[in-house]
């Protein structure tokens, strides 16, 4: 009996290591869509990030998605130190959705999701934008916040209320 037919093609795997975050991608063209797509258009202390201030895109994508951690942070008011929370990128839907299914053995059409156990947010460059990633972000901060978890419908709340006022 010959498995092939079972072979995934395989996917290489890489990783941008920012201060609060690993981003995982699968490759340069998704972390540039990444970098271009995803609107953080402030840092929130008035300087403008998308100009050029770092030409390196890595670095300037770094700063962004840090100073967005930052920023759910302060708008959670829960500050303690955590692990980097992984951020794994998909190029498109159907591979976030064939992620989802491998992780949980059934089908759904979430846009993106947290998972405490591996401390990784799931999102595709399909769909990401700020408030969708912070919205993550924030489940990963207050998951590790407490000592007990929050129930889930508590922690969504908090989650939700991140979205809301991200740009004030
Ligand atoms: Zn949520």
């Amino acid at each position: 009996m010959s498995t092939f037919c079972n072979a995934a093609p395989s996917v290489s795997w890489h990783t941008l290591e920012t201060k609060y975050t690993k981003i995982v991608y699968q490759s340069e063209s998704d972390l540039i869509k990444l970098d271009s797509e995803t609107v953080y258009a402030h840092d929130w202390q008035g300087q403008s990030l998308s100009e050029s201030v770092h030409k390196d895109f890595k670095v300037r994508l770094s700063h962004k998605v840090d100073v967005l951690f930052e920023r759910v942070q302060q708008i959670l008011d829960m500050r303690s130190k955590t692990k980097k929370v992984k951020i794994k990128i998909y190029p498109d839907k159907k591979a976030l959705r064939l992620a989802y299914f491998a992780l949980f053995y059934k089908k759904c059409r979430l846009k993106a999701w947290y998972l405490f156990e591996r401390n990784t947010v799931y999102v595709t460059v399909e769909d990401i934008h700020a408030g969708m990633l912070a919205h993550e972000l924030a489940h990963a901060i207050i998951d590790h916040y407490f000592s007990v978890r929050p129930p889930k419908a508590t922690a969504e709340i908090l989650a939700r209320y991140v979205d809301k006022h991200l740009e004030m």
